[in-house]
């Protein structure tokens, strides 16, 4: 399974810093649940992150939200 080209990764990062929360797969047209992930407080080297995964293909996108 190949992962997301830039420009469809570029593509779901503007939907999500739009607040969609579920936004429409760029690769595959389904849709994708927007998981965050807090920073612990007693972990301090764990960042908020962002994780996008598409409930159709199942590709994902991580990326650091900070
Ligand atoms: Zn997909």
């Amino acid at each position: 399974m190949k992962p997301f080209h830039e420009r469809e990764k570029r593509a779901l990062l503007r939907s999500v810093a739009d607040g969609v929360e579920n936004p429409v797969c760029p690769r595959c047209g389904g849709r994708c649940s927007v998981i965050r992930t807090r920073t612990r407080a007693d972990v301090s080297y764990v960042r908020d992150r962002v994780v996008i995964r598409c409930s159709g293909c199942m590709r994902t996108l991580a990326l650091e939200a900070g």
